[in-house]
């Protein structure tokens, strides 16, 4: 099988295109516009595999993406090119809107008439699948609440507003146009390879360089975090097996509040690299004015997942946290080369942080 997989060169589509390689015996076509986001860098240990063709082009460009389904032929489409920042949404929304919404629709036009060049059995067999998020679902008042595939979508930002447009047109494509249409909305994910402005890799490389832990508020936001290479097992799990026009919540059962967080990374680095004055890590957490908008608490339901396809997470929050925290002592080359290229590393833009309005100057590098 051939997969054609977009954004496989940022967090977790790299997550799932290592996956792929290593795993299956499948081929992957990978389709990424190389933003800031974007790094071949996480890609180095599959780059090389013939089973991995690698695409520099923007979804929002019909006519490459034309010339890939005519030169590739993929049997499924997994998408997960996006403007993905929630703070950077706040700053420009634009971005979002050309990636999340148009970009989308470009990818959904391309795919769809590529599928009806494709005889009946290759037709049957195809499957486009979206993967989005939970923040399509706002977020949950009651703490005994948990967001289910029925939830009414009620977005807060202006990117899970183009997450949950985007939705709108997956599911629209497969009612219109009968496109074998499958969604996935996930939980917040962590693990390696996960660009430095978002929280817990802000927090580890903060950490280490000594600079301040900018915790929104007080902290007490709920979110549910799930170890990146779940996820990746997860999204293989639905395209393979899933049910054409199904939703499926895929979630990690770990609701943490993010000072919570914030507290487990301290204590990991405490352990893992103890500071050299002898003082915990956790001196550094700075508290700072909240985002607008902030949603409360995600949390999601991922029982049908587990009851029809019989996936489950393999990690725990504390074994996947651990795994986290290690790889980016054990990685300071792939940082490194980020800074260099001059994308935003540490900057405040974390996914807790409000800079501007930081008690603290945090130095950007
Ligand atoms: P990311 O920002 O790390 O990576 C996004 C990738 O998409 C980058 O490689 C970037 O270069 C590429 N890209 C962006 N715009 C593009 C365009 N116009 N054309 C081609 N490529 C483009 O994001 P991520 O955290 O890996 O998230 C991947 C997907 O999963 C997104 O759709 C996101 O909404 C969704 N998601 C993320 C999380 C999370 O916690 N990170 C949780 C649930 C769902």
């Amino acid at each position: 099988m051939k997969r054609l997989i977009t954004g496989g060169a940022g967090f977790i589509g790299s997550a799932l295109v290592r996956h792929i390689i290593r795993n299956t015996a499948d081929r992957v076509v990978n389709v990424d516009k190389l933003t800031y986001a974007g790094n071949l860098e996480s890609l180095a240990e599959t780059l090389a595999d013939p089973r991995h063709a690698f695409e520099q082009v923007n979804i929002c460009d019909r006519g490459q993406l034309d010339r890939v389904f005519a030169q590739h032929r993929p049997d499924a489409v997994m998408h997960l090119a996006a403007e993905s920042h929630v703070d950077r949404s706040i700053d420009g929304p634009a971005a979002f809107i050309d990636s999340n919404i148009v970009g989308t629709y470009t990818l959904l036009e391309a795919a769809r008439a590529y599928w009806n060049t494709l005889d009946h059995d290759a037709r049957a067999r195809f499957r486009f699948h979206h993967i989005s998020t939970d923040e399509v679902y706002g977020d949950l008042d009651d703490p005994a609440d948990l967001f289910t595939e029925t939830t009414s979508y009620a977005p807060s930002s202006p990117y899970s507003a183009s997450k949950a447009s985007a939705d709108h047109l997956v599911r629209a494509w497969q009612r219109t146009y009968g496109l074998p249409v499958l969604v996935t909305n996930c939980s917040n994910n962590y693990g390696p390879y996960h660009f430095p402005e978002k929280l817990i890799p802000l927090m580890i490389l903060n950490a280490l360089e000594g600079k301040p832990l900018p915790v929104y508020g007080q902290g007490n936001q709920v979110r549910d975090w799930l170890y990146v290479e779940d996820h990746a097992r997860a999204l293989y799990r639905v395209v393979t097996e899933g049910k054409v026009g199904e939703t499926y919540n895929i979630g990690g059962h770990n609701e943490k509040q993010n000072i919570e967080v914030v507290r487990s990374l301290c204590a990991l680095l405490d352990t893992l690299r103890p500071r050299t004055d002898g003082r915990p890590y956790s001196t550094l957490i700075t508290h700072v004015t909240d985002r607008p908008g902030h949603d409360q608490r995600y949390a999601i339901d991922a029982g049908k997942i587990q009851r029809e396809l019989g996936w489950v997470p393999q990690e725990t929050f504390e074994s996947g946290l651990r795994k986290t925290v290690q790889w980016y002592l054990d990685n300071p080359d792939w940082v490194e080369t980020i800074r260099r290229r001059g994308s935003p590393v540490g900057a405040p833009a974390g996914a807790i942080a409000a800079p501007q309005q930081a008690p603290t100057p945090i130095p950007t590098p």
